[in-house]
């Protein structure tokens, strides 16, 4: 009563008008926590098909919140490189065939977003979300950028050791996006192409996995290495980026792509017929090599 004599409100002025402070808002926020838990309590996952209980606020199961904050759908799922490769090598022996003008202004476009913000450290200390967004893709960058010579035996291979370049990035972003291309099912449906944005950033910071010392293996005192996977808003960030720009030379990679594949079926096939002619003579050939070869008989012996 005392705080409306002091100040009378507006005609008008409802409880949501009210400003808060990032505190109080923050408590607001955090006292409607147990609330959400509450309401997804017995609850099953959104996902079609899927029984597992709800995770903590999450309208999703455990795996399916994973891949939805990773992967950009709850349905979606890791492209493997053994997936990948093979479409990769043809983009890598396609790429010298193509308009050279348009890979130089490719790799420029790559160098500038993937490269050039991967050579100064990161800033230390960020003030915003927005800013930590920002930070989260940078240092992923700058890991790309300065490689760390590690001592695990299976990293012996040189791009370990040397830092990754704007060809690599431009390789494995049209590799990603020719093999969705062929085959659809790499990816779920969606409105928008988020889950594309997801699969190319996660491949390009994939290009040099980051490891982590996961734990140390007791006995021997040695290190348990993993590899962390980039976060997903890293990768949908630089993902959704590199799409925006490369967009046209995807459009000139594709038909190149086609007709390779169509000439090496071409080709396969008449392989196989030349192979089949050859079989058939063969067989024709036959009962006359028979006639003439001597047949070893007990009567005349
Ligand atoms: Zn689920």
């Amino acid at each position: 009563m005392a705080r409306r004599l002091l100040k009378p409100r507006p005609r008008g002025y409802t409880h949501s008008d009210r400003r808060y402070t990032p505190e109080e808002a923050a408590a607001r926020q955090r006292a409607k926590l147990p609330g959400y838990y509450e309401r997804n309590r017995g609850q099953a996952c959104e996902v079609t098909g899927c029984y597992r209980p709800r995770i903590a606020i999450s309208r999703f199961c455990n795996r399916h919140r994973t891949a939805n904050t990773n992967y950009g759908h709850p349905e979606a799922r890791v492209i493997r490189w053994l997936v990948l490769k093979p479409t990769w090598i043809r983009v890598q022996r396609l790429l010298p065939s193509l308009d050279q003008e348009a890979v130089t202004a490719a790799l420029a476009i790559c160098d500038r977003l993937v490269i050039q913000p991967g050579t100064e450290p990161p800033p230390a200390n960020p003030r915003t979300a927005e800013d930590r967004r920002k930070l989260r893709l940078l240092r992923e960058l700058y890991r790309l950028a300065h490689p760390q010579a590690s001592r695990h035996p299976i990293h012996t291979s040189p791009r370990w050791s040397r830092p990754v370049t704007a060809e690599d990035v431009l390789l494995r972003v049209i590799a990603v996006v020719c093999a969705v291309w062929l085959n659809p099912k790499l990816l779920p449906v969606t409105r928008d192409d988020r889950c594309l944005s997801y699969a190319i950033g996660r491949a390009v910071l994939h290009l040099r996995a980051e490891q982590t010392i996961r734990a140390w293996v007791n006995p021997t005192k040695e290190k348990w290495i993993a590899n962390r996977p980039p976060v997903g808003g890293a990768c949908y960030h630089i993902g959704e980026q590199l799409r925006s720009e490369l967009w046209p030379l995807f459009i000139l990679v594709k038909p190149r792509l086609r007709l390779q594949i169509e000439r090496g079926q071409k080709w396969k096939a008449m392989k196989a017929s030349r192979l089949r002619r050859r079989q058939e003579l063969v067989v024709v050939q036959q009962p006359n090599n028979h006639e003439s070869t001597p047949v070893f008989s007990f009567e005349e012996s």
